[in-house]
Parts: structure tokens; C-alpha cells; sequence
């Protein structure tokens, strides 16, 4: 039983690139990409659409739309997973523990102590209802609205640089590897300002300007209401939270990483899909290998939220 479950445990992870992977093999070829779509809605090449120097012709959104939906197919087969095996299990797990008369699952596990499915935090998860959780993880606006514009935008006004155009060869992990560890670097960085620009820290006074104001108030203070978070609560924080910790470094990663349109979607599914699993209520089956590769897991992002001053990282530790 262990086997299987951890079996399909693993295999969210595939799921999360499903889109990409499917639309460049070549095994069922009636679902490559070269089959489903007419030859004019993409490049095969880099090409640089210059919108501001005069170039008129303005990017075929295929391949965002393939992104955005890579995105979507990815969180629909990560929520299955948590939905329909983590969650129940860790829920099963919590009615053992108690029956045997040792409180609420994980009363015995301390903090960062791996094991499938047993709550993260020695209080147990919080217990909520489902519908609730998956309204809140969904009902983001502020967050969705920036990230679609910031996505729209980039690739409609050619502001991406040109390879992000190309589909000529399929998923590059190498480059994935690297946009997944460039972002993380540069979020790392933000997340760190974010937590030490407040209106008590004693960074210097320049001019005037009472500086510093309390920037982690105005950002990322929200998200940390939360000291034992669910999977449910990891979109949820500020606008401003979301453009220091999340668009900035999109677009730094974007100028240094040259990856073609599938690379991107790859990325793109994995970076949102991995931030949400860290946020689990309940160890995953995967967090034991993970942390031998300093992988980041759910108990050590549960450890920051819990305790502010370690795991500034997301992904990598
Ligand atoms: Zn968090
Ligand atoms: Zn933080």
C-alpha cells in the first residue's frame, strides 16, 4: 500500500510538465505540437520582435497560451494529489494517532522530521474545510491579475528576449535547472529584504527620508499571518509581495537564461506547482530524497514560516 501510494506520490511530479512533455515527444505523434497546430502560429527560430523599434508584427500568443495553460495542467494534477491522496491520508493518519491515545498525528514527529503524509508541525494541521481551502488558493485576484499581465505583456510586446519565441526542440532541463535555481536566488534575496527593511531595523538615516520605511508590513508581513500554513494558503500575501518576490526575479531570470518556449512552460509549471507543495500541512512521500539533494520541503519552508529567521530559500536549501 505504502508503494503505491508513494508511487503516485511521485508522479504528480511529471504531471506538472505534463503539457510540455506530451506536446514534444514524439511516441503519439497526432499529439505533437507539429500536428496540432498550423505552421504560422510559431516560430522554429529566436526571433526578436523589437515592438519598440518599429517592427510592427506582433507575437502569435500560441505560445503563451501553451504556458499559461501549462501552468493551469500542472496546479489540476498537483491539487489531485493533495486533494484526493495527501490530504485523506494525513487526515487518516491524525484519527490513527489519536485513537492510540497520542494526540493529534505528528504530536510525536518534531518539526522537520520527514515521514509521507504526517502532519509538519507538532500541533497537528489545521483542520478546514475543503472547499474553503480551495477557494482561498483560487480566489487571488490581486496576484493572478499581476502575473497574467506581467505574462501577457512581456510576450505580447516582445519584451521577452527572442529564444523564449522559439519551439525548435523540446524541453531543455538544463535550462530549466537554471531558471529554477536563478529564480530561487534572486526570490532569496527579495525574501531577505523584504524581512529586514522594517521601520525598527537601524539601516542608515539618508537625508531626510526616514528611511527605512516598514517595508515588510506593506509586503510580505500578510503571508506570515500564517505560522502553520496549508497548501492552500501559499498564494496568499500581498500585490506587493507578489511583485518583489515573484516578478522581479521572473524578469532577471528572463535576461539571463536563453530558453526556448518549452524550457519556459517547464519551468514555469514546476517554479508555481513546487512553491504551492511546500506549503503542505503534511510531509510528502518525495521530501526524504529531496533533502538529500537540498531540495527545499514542505517542513522547511514550514520552518520559516514558523519560526521567521532561517530557509529564506524556497526551492533549494
Ligand atoms: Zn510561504
Ligand atoms: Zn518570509
Amino acid at each position: 500500500m505504502v508503494l503505491v501510494t508513494d508511487a503516485l506520490s511521485w508522479l504528480v511530479w511529471p504531471a506538472i510538465v505534463a503539457l510540455p512533455l506530451v506536446l514534444t515527444q514524439h511516441h503519439m505523434p497526432e499529439l505533437h505540437y507539429s500536428n496540432l497546430f498550423p505552421r504560422e502560429w510559431y516560430d522554429m527560430s529566436p526571433r526578436d520582435f523589437s515592438f519598440w523599434g518599429g517592427e510592427t508584427t506582433w507575437p502569435s500568443p500560441l505560445g503563451l497560451s501553451l504556458g499559461i495553460g501549462a501552468v493551469v495542467v500542472g496546479q489540476i494534477f498537483m491539487l489531485m494529489y493533495f486533494i484526493f491522496l495527501a490530504r485523506p491520508s494525513g487526515q487518516f493518519l491524525a484519527v490513527a494517532a489519536e485513537k492510540k491515545g497520542k494526540g493529534k498525528a505528528g504530536s510525536n514527529a518534531p518539526i522537520g522530521e520527514p515521514g509521507p503524509f504526517v502532519a509538519i508541525q507538532k500541533d497537528g494541521a489545521r483542520t478546514y474545510d475543503l472547499h474553503e481551502g480551495l477557494r482561498t488558493h483560487l480566489a487571488q485576484p490581486g496576484g493572478f491579475l499581476m502575473l497574467g499581465a506581467y505574462l501577457i505583456g512581456t510576450w505580447m510586446f516582445g519584451i521577452m528576449p527572442k529564444s523564449y519565441y522559439s519551439f525548435a526542440g523540446g524541453i531543455n532541463w538544463v535550462h530549466v535547472a537554471m531558471q529554477l535555481l536563478i529564480q530561487d536566488g534572486a526570490q532569496y534575496l527579495m525574501h531577505q529584504v523584504e524581512h529586514i527593511v522594517k521601520g525598527e531595523s537601524d539601516l542608515p538615516v539618508i537625508g531626510k527620508v526616514r528611511w527605512p520605511f516598514n517595508l515588510y508590513a506593506a509586503s510580505h508581513k500578510p503571508h506570515h499571518r500564517f505560522t502553520n500554513p496549508r497548501l492552500f494558503d501559499a498564494f496568499d500575501g500581498s500585490e506587493l509581495d507578489t511583485f518583489l518576490m515573484i516578478i522581479i526575479p521572473l524578469l532577471i531570470t528572463a535576461r539571463i537564461v536563453d530558453a526556448n518556449v518549452w524550457s519556459y512552460m517547464a519551468f514555469g509549471s514546476l517554479y508555481a506547482n513546487w512553491l504551492t507543495l511546500i506549503h503542505s500541512e503534511y510531509h510528502h512521500p518525495w521530501e526524504k530524497i529531496f533533502r538529500v539533494f537540498g531540495l527545499g520541503t514542505a517542513s522547511d519552508h514550514h520552518v520559516h514560516h514558523k519560526l521567521y529567521s532561517y530557509n529564506y530559500g524556497h526551492l533549494f536549501m
